[in-house]
């Protein structure tokens, strides 16, 4: 498959969300990079954004709590290119009412190709990364050739019998 390129401008529009035993690691982790985050726009599911804004004092455009759609919210920005990172601590060790929205956001993340950390660990990389600096030039896979496939339709009814 071919690829396209799609370019990240220097200031990146960043996701971030964490599942409620996450929230206070994704808290300390966006206390200690707030000056970095500054310079990005910063969107969030409800209840994520609500504490960040209070505590770090950014401008953070919340969306619906995540098991009320939020995650589908980012997944749908993720599609429109408006969102190019996601920093999402999910819990691997409790099941979620959402689960399925989780994977689905997770999975439009890998189809768009967008940088994705899902641990402190992850993230740490990420923000320090030299190429949050500049603009970037991510690749996605060239999905015109998924949208032409050819697909088996069955017979088509007979327009002259009908
Ligand atoms: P919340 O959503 O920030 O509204 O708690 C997070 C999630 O569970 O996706």
């Amino acid at each position: 498959m071919s690829h396209k390129k799609i370019v990240m401008v220097q200031d990146k529009k960043i996701a971030l969300v964490a599942h409620d035993n996450k929230k206070r690691d994704l808290l300390e982790w966006a206390m200690f990079n707030r000056d970095l985050l500054a310079h990005h726009e910063v969107y969030a599911t409800g209840t994520t954004g609500e504490a960040l804004s209070q505590q770090l004092g950014l401008r953070i455009t919340k969306l619906q709590s995540g098991p009320l759609g939020g995650d589908q919210q980012i997944g749908a920005k993720i599609v429109s290119n408006e969102i190019d990172f996601l920093i999402f601590f999910w819990d691997p060790l409790e099941p979620q009412p959402h689960d399925p929205d989780v994977k689905a956001l997770l999975r439009m993340a890998v189809v768009w190709n967008i940088p994705i950390a899902c641990n402190r660990a992850s993230a740490d990389f990420m923000i320090s990364s030299p190429l949050m600096e500049g603009e970037y030039n991510r690749l996605v896979p060239d999905y015109e050739e998924y949208r032409t496939r050819k697909i088996d339709w069955g017979a088509q009814p007979d327009q002259n019998h009908v």
